[in-house]
């Protein structure tokens, strides 16, 4: 349903329906889930080829469940995608969201244990559900954290077969490019050396030049944003493959509009399409003003008492990477420095950061229901304290719901400060 929706989204992206449909589902994307009919022209399954490429290293991280299809998407840790309970046919109308009980944001066991394998079963219960309605979130799979990365794409795109299937000529005949006029439209032409269309790599965010690439395929113009670029060791061109990819299909998507609808798009809108149209990119710039940025100057040490006013907090976690067993552990102190109160849970975890995480969302669930109003959460997990401090709520399976959970628990607070541990330094 969603594939075929993505599909006449894309042959008609102007149509009154094409866009209620985007405001309401693909606001971010229709890339990942369209299909490529058997009538497509050969043009269009080469995007579909590096599409279908780039798919199975996208996972999801169960937000609301509300977009996840339990039995085609990724989104199971370590098994990606789940196995049907035996003797039981997957029933195709269910979503994620299906299984989670809305009232209590738990897992409906019952229910997923007459739907899914015994196996599979074990492992769904231990993602996380957040207590707030969060959307879906699509996770790039080669790296922990579910970020994009140079070396990431190098080891996921390699698999490409570019050469067997991109090289081709269009099956059209030696019908002229519609945009140009000039040359016969091969891929190439079609999607990057054309003068139209090598403008808009140019004025894109890349600032590409395609001249090089005129009697290239395909396949070279994406090796070239693939491969780790020797000559320009800083330039990092494989973090925009997938703007890279999106552009493409943009560009393939308005070429349609020209022949079908006689309608020449504007370049701004085919790059405003393409930057739409990025799957998987975290939303770290958008700072809460909430996060005061502490300075560690005035806090030194754990030691320090909490400002008047202020509630200090300690956090530690500690993970056995062997056992997976961990253990968070919280302190609670007043200005005064008076002791408020201590807990610690002790669980499985999958990473230290979760621990760490847990101990977090421990502390600030307990600091609102306390009413607290300025609060100062200190420990000594760097890269977790910097995330929160930039406003980044993104985690992985295993963290995400409670990162949502401290994100939406935050404006309870007049502030909320997250600190790094710091020995005090004798100058
Ligand atoms: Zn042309």
């Amino acid at each position: 349903m969603i594939a075929r929706n993505a599909w006449r989204l894309v042959e008609e992206p102007d149509s009154i329906w094409g866009r209620v449909l985007k405001g309401k589902y693909f606001r971010n994307s229709d890339f990942i889930y369209s299909k490529c009919p058997t009538s497509a022209s050969w043009a269009w399954k080469c995007l579909h080829t590096i599409k279908e490429k780039i798919k199975p290293f996208i996972s999801w991280i169960v937000g609301d469940g509300k977009f996840i299809d339990p039995w085609c998407d990724r989104w199971v840790p370590d098994i990606g995608v789940p196995l049907p309970k035996e003797n039981t046919s997957p029933d195709p109308n269910l979503k994620v969201a299906d299984f989670i009980d809305q009232e209590s944001r738990m897992w409906n066991r019952r229910k997923l244990q007459t739907h899914f394998d015994q196996s599979s079963f074990e492992k769904i219960v231990r993602i996380p559900l957040s207590s707030t309605n969060t959307p879906d979130r699509r996770a790039w799979d080669l790296t922990r954290d579910g970020r994009f990365t140079t070396k990431s794409a190098y080891v996921g795109l390699n698999a490409i077969p570019v050469r067997a299937i991109l090289n081709q000529r269009m099956n059209v005949g030696d019908i002229l490019c519609p945009r140009c006029h000039l040359e016969a439209e091969t891929i190439i032409h079609a999607l990057v050396t054309c003068p139209h269309v090598s403008r808009i790599w140019f004025l894109s965010r890349l600032n590409a030049h395609t001249d090089q690439f005129k009697d290239k395929s395909i396949g070279d113009w994406l090796r070239y944003w693939c491969d780790l670029n020797p000559l320009n060791a800083n330039l990092d061109l494989s973090q925009e493959f997938l703007f890279v990819a999106c552009l493409l299909w943009a560009i393939w998507n308005s070429r349609n509009t020209l022949i079908h609808k006689n309608h020449n798009e504007p370049m701004q809108t085919i790059l405003a399409q393409a930057s739409r149209m990025i799957p998987t990119v975290s939303n770290s710039c958008a700072t809460n003003s909430r996060f005061r940025n502490a300075n560690s100057d005035t806090h030194t040490s754990t030691t320090s008492p909490p400002t008047t006013g202020w509630i200090k907090i300690n956090t530690d976690g500690a993970w056995n990477p062997i056992s997976k067993e961990g253990g968070s552990g919280v302190v609670v102190r007043d200005s005064t420095r008076n002791f408020i109160f201590a807990a610690a849970i002790y669980d499985m975890f999958s990473s230290a950061e979760e621990a760490e995480i847990r101990a977090i969302w421990i502390v600030v669930k307990k600091a609102k229901e306390q009413n607290y109003r300025n609060v100062e959460i200190e420990g000594d997990a760097k890269a977790v304290l910097e995330q929160l401090r930039k406003g980044d709520f993104n985690g992985t399976w295993s963290t995400d719901a409670f990162l949502k959970d401290i994100k939406s628990w935050t404006p309870y607070f007049e502030n909320i400060v997250f600190t790094l541990f710091q020995e005090l330094v004798t100058l």
